[in-house]
């Protein structure tokens, strides 16, 4: 095994809410007695796209030896499972990304999506 990114889980921030499962195109990322785990660390890419979905920062991107991301086993499973898009919506006026244009940023030290109409607002108050 070599190093690599790989996706952290804090089980102590991790309250099973699930919304980092669907955003893991790969299907790295599985709810098991209520707590996100990664149960096959060759699915997960470390691209960290699940970092922003999560509401308590529970998720990291990490340098550490794992196996080797398997882009054909990743493939098989995406396949498999089908289009799995959920829309994401801004947490100041609840509009989709169908909508209007979404940001991920960090808020009360929570990581949340932002739409570009709600950014400045948030950024100047
Ligand atoms: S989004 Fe965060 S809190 Fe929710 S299941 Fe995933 S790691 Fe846990």
């Amino acid at each position: 095994m070599a190093k690599r990114p790989i996706v952290r889980i804090d089980e102590e921030l991790c309250n099973g809410c699930g919304l980092c499962v669907t955003p893991c195109a790969e299907g790295a990322i599985e709810i098991v007695d209520g707590k996100a785990r990664v149960l096959k660390e060759e699915l997960c890419d470390g691209a960290g796209f699940c970092l922003s979905v999560c509401p308590t920062g529970a998720l990291t991107v990490e340098e550490r030896e794992a196996p080797a991301f398997d882009h054909a086993a990743a493939e098989a499973l995406m396949a498999q499972r089908g289009p799995t898009y959920i829309a994401q919506t801004c947490f100041m006026c609840k509009g989709s990304e169908d909508q209007v244009p979404l940001v991920p940023c960090r808020f009360q030290g929570s990581s949340l999506w932002v739409c570009t109409h709600c950014l400045p607002r948030l950024i100047h108050g």
